[in-house]
């Protein structure tokens, strides 16, 4: 059988451009979902909502339209075609441009170990088939409640040091920063909150996207790699060490 087209942005890729949330007024959800019934009840309910809607059938198209697109929040299901809803998360977690958003998962499965493992690899919440319109939008709203809004802000300032999320550029002062995309997402942190303390797991879980098999020492020499890229030009250091509690960016 066809399935009727879906929107593809392939062309933008490498393009420096505002996230597509930025452009409308409406929140953009992306459906990720390969049975036609569950995506006209959702995409109708969406919009009815007031959120606009992109569609992907498949766990490649999934990733394709997620980076591309930047949704507001993805509706996840679990059984797809091509890659499974877990390795999309999976993935999705791992690039700046996603690591953030916030993911539903959708499954027939109703099993605490399925729920777990799906948190496990990045998913914000869970729900299980059949659901109805309104716990969906309520959980929908929830999470897109917690997403913090300084993800939305195109360019982070901190002292002399500027981010540009859109187009993935550093600068400090005049001097342009190349780092690494770890180094990336955890300045990107600490720049989303600045002055406050972060220990390394809570590190770990926001940048890095709960994969648990990375020890909390990877964090300090990631740290490490980060002071050096911002202070190449012998400019003061902005990463303070907080003794057995973890890192904050700050004034000296
Ligand atoms: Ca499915």
């Amino acid at each position: 059988m066809m399935m009727p087209a879906t929107t593809r942005h392939d062309a933008d890729f490498g393009q420096a451009k505002p996230p597509k949330s930025l452009k409308g007024d409406k929140p953009l959800i992306l459906i990720v979902e390969d049975e036609d019934a569950i995506v006209t009840l959702l995409d109708y309910n969406l919009r009815s909502a007031g959120y606009d809607t992109a569609i992907a059938r498949d766990g490649e198209e999934a990733v394709d339209l997620a980076l591309t697109l930047e949704p507001n929040a993805i509706l996840l299901d679990w059984m797809l075609p091509l890659r499974s809803g877990l390795e999309v998360c999976r993935h999705l977690r791992r690039f700046p441009e996603t690591n953030e958003v916030p993911i539903i998962m959708l499954t027939a499965r109703g099993e605490e170990q399925d729920k777990l493992r799906g948190l496990d690899m990045g998913a914000d919440d869970y729900l299980t088939k059949p659901f109805s319109p309104q716990e969906l939008l309520a959980r929908l709203r929830a999470v897109l409640r917690r997403a913090q809004p300084a993800r939305l802000k195109e360019i982070l300032v901190f002292a002399d040091i500027q981010m540009d999320q859109g187009s993935h550029k550093v600068t400090r002062g005049e001097a342009s920063i190349v780092l690494a995309p770890t180094e990336f997402r955890l300045l990107r942190h600490f720049m989303q909150y600045p002055g406050r303390v972060f220990s390394r797991e809570q590190l770990l879980d926001s940048v890095w996207g709960r994969e648990k098999d990375v020890e909390p020492r990877t964090v300090d020499v990631h740290i490490r790699r980060l002071r050096k890229a911002l202070n190449a030009h012998s400019e003061s250091d902005v990463i303070r060490t907080i003794r057995e509690v973890g890192y904050a960016l700050d004034l000296p």
